[in-house]
């Protein structure tokens, strides 16, 4: 790095006693370790090879790029027109190398787990040998704002340090992280049994919990109607073996004994969606 300006400077707040952290100026704080997954999962392919950029493309990849020092802006804004004359400033391939390097790190932490597995966790962090970086930032005090919120407050110097002082965070404090039923991706669980991230998902704005849970929903009322028309079927099978009667064929205690085993397999098979329902429910009928 020659250029010392070049590195980016930032301070952060994290809160002593709650999973939250503020960038510079930020007024609202965030949950720790959303700002990390907004940047594994921003869009950084369509700003590449451009002839201009502005900073405000870059608000949505990192709360540093909005809340870092103005000077560094402008002039990282203009290193990225130049063709990057100044090498010091991070290029948009630099920061899509970063991204993947995060992005496989965390699907790697939290992709597979339900909860903190600490074990899992360090023989992760023992395979990646790159998380020995140059850090440079430090602690500069401990802010007692308001007798309410207690910030520890960093000094950092470029946005490399941004992503791993939060990785750090996330790790120490065991933050729950977990990949979302409908679309995948790694999300904080506001609460412990949410499965599903609050992303839009749907082209009309729809999140993926209103998608998740209508459809989980709309599967057990399904399953309800596949338990009845099951348990009416029953009563009607049995009925033949101990009523004969005369309009339907009757059935010996062996032939109710194989269609219930059938029955009963095929029902758990049009539950969990192996088989069409419609058409279990007119075999049921037979
Ligand atoms: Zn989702």
């Amino acid at each position: 790095m020659g250029n010392i300006n070049a590195r980016g400077y930032i301070r952060i707040h994290i809160n002593l006693f709650h999973n939250t952290i503020r960038f510079g100026s930020q007024e609202d704080a965030l949950l720790l370790g959303d700002s990390l997954l907004m940047f594994i999962y921003s869009s950084l392919k369509p700003l590449q090879s451009r002839m201009h950029y502005s900073i405000e493309e870059f608000y949505s990849v990192h709360p540093f790029f909005r809340y870092c020092d103005p000077i560094w802006k402008s002039s990282f804004v203009q290193s990225l027109s130049d063709g990057s004359k100044d090498k010091s400033f991070p290029s948009v391939e630099h920061l899509i190398r970063l991204q993947e390097k995060y992005k496989s790190l965390l699907q790697s932490l939290y992709e597979s787990s339900t909860g903190i597995d600490t074990k899992r966790i360090q023989s992760v962090l023992a395979s990646e040998g790159w998380l020995r970086t140059q850090l440079s930032y430090s602690m500069l005090s401990l802010d007692f704002e308001d007798k309410e919120q207690f910030w520890a407050d960093y000094f950092v110097s470029s946005f490399e340090e941004c992503l791993f002082i939060e990785l750090v965070e996330i790790i120490r404090r065991r933050v729950v992280i977990k990949p979302c039923r409908n679309c995948g991706k790694l999300f904080i669980p506001k609460k412990s049994n949410s499965d599903y991230c609050q992303r839009t998902y749907t082209p009309d704005g729809r999140t993926c919990a209103e998608v998740g849970y209508s459809r989980t929903f709309a599967q057990s009322v399904k399953n309800d109607e596949l338990l009845l028309a099951y348990t009416r079927a029953y009563k009607a099978h049995y009925a033949r073996v101990t009523k004969p009667r005369k309009k339907a064929r009757n059935m010996t205690r062996e032939e109710f004994q194989d269609w219930y085993r059938e029955a009963k397999e095929k029902l758990d098979k049009a539950r969990a969606g192996l088989i069409d329902p419609e058409e279990y429910k007119e075999w049921l009928k037979l």
